[in-house]
């Protein structure tokens, strides 16, 4: 069995920006990121503290803009509109949950899509869909790395059956589309879904987004199948795990994620891949 190592693979990943970067520099380019955290969410804290150590890793600016919780939707969006309008800034992130009297659509749509390196706006998500170029949401498109990058070279996800369990805008969805360009054949499961067993055993590639501790058992894996295990959650003794029983589905399936130290880290990878791409973009003619 091949344990897909995230951590290695996103330290790759940032090894590679950080020498694309100092190139960059070497031009006068900085890659600038705007980070905004609205009120004291101890969990998007941690978030926004290694999105902003990963850019002081590869040399990226990193601007931080901490607002009060009681921050109105229109005070808010009066920043995003000033970022956007701003050009030495790449790339805006918006760290999510926002309070409640705040709609995180509106504060979506607010973020021109060049600088929408989370890759959320309809846009961007439009131009996944039609097979355009455009930042895509982190988490899928850092599934695809591991997959291109931890299992053995002559590995081809073409042609492979892919279930995805789970359809959120940020996870299932955006993966599924994914799956699609790189030529599986996609299923695309949910809280709705009968047989869910039945349907995941048909895997070669099984992908875990539900956030449910326990949820994929070995009933649902098939002999050598990939499995990606995209949850997070907290077991009963309050330790990290996935949606995935690692010990069983271990012992079955030919390559496997593990959490934490899977999918969770090559996140943070895929922001800085976009924001690099965003700056990019925005100096074509240097
Ligand atoms: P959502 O809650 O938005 O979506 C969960 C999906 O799971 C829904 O589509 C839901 O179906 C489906 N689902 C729920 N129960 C079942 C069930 N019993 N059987 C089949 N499908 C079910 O979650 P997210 O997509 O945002 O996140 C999923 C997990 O991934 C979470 O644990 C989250 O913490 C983690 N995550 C990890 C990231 C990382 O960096 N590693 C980043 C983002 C998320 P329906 O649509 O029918 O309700």
């Amino acid at each position: 069995m091949n344990l897909i190592d995230g951590k290695l693979i996103s330290q790759q990943i940032k090894d590679e920006l950080k020498e694309k970067t100092a190139l960059l520099k070497e031009k006068g380019i900085e890659v600038t990121l705007a980070v905004i955290l609205v009120g004291e969410d101890p969990a998007s804290q941690v978030y926004v503290r290694n999105k902003k150590k990963a850019c002081e890793y590869i040399g990226y600016r990193s601007l931080s803009y901490e607002l009060p919780a009681e921050t109105t939707q229109e005070e808010l969006l009066k920043l995003i509109d000033e970022l956007n309008g701003r050009k030495d800034v790449d790339g805006i992130l918006v760290q999510m949950p926002l309070p409640k009297q705040i709609d995180e659509k509106a504060v979506i749509d607010a973020i021109s899509p060049s600088k929408d390196v989370d890759g959320f706006h309809p846009m961007n998500v439009g131009a996944l869909c039609i097979g355009e170029e455009g930042f895509v949401s982190c988490t899928p498109a850092g599934v695809i790395q591991l997959l291109k990058r931890g299992l053995p070279a002559d590995y081809d996800i073409s042609g492979k059956e892919c279930v995805i369990v789970g359809r959120s805008n940020i996870v299932g969805k955006p993966m599924a589309l994914l799956m699609l360009r790189e030529n599986a054949t996609v299923t695309v499961a949910h809280s709705r879904t009968k047989n869910l067993e039945e349907v995941c055993k048909k895997a070669d590639i099984l992908i875990a987004a539900v956030g449910k501790a326990g949820m994929i058992t070995k009933d649902h894996v098939k002999e050598g199948a990939v499995v990606i295990d995209v949850g997070i959650n907290r077991n009963e003794e309050g330790k990290l795990c996935g949606d995935v029983v690692f010990d069983e589905v271990s012992q079955i399936a030919s390559a496997i994620t593990p959490v934490p130290g899977g999918v969770g880290p090559m996140t943070i990878a895929m922001l800085m891949n976009n924001c690099y791409e965003a700056a990019l973009m925005h100096n074509k003619n240097v």
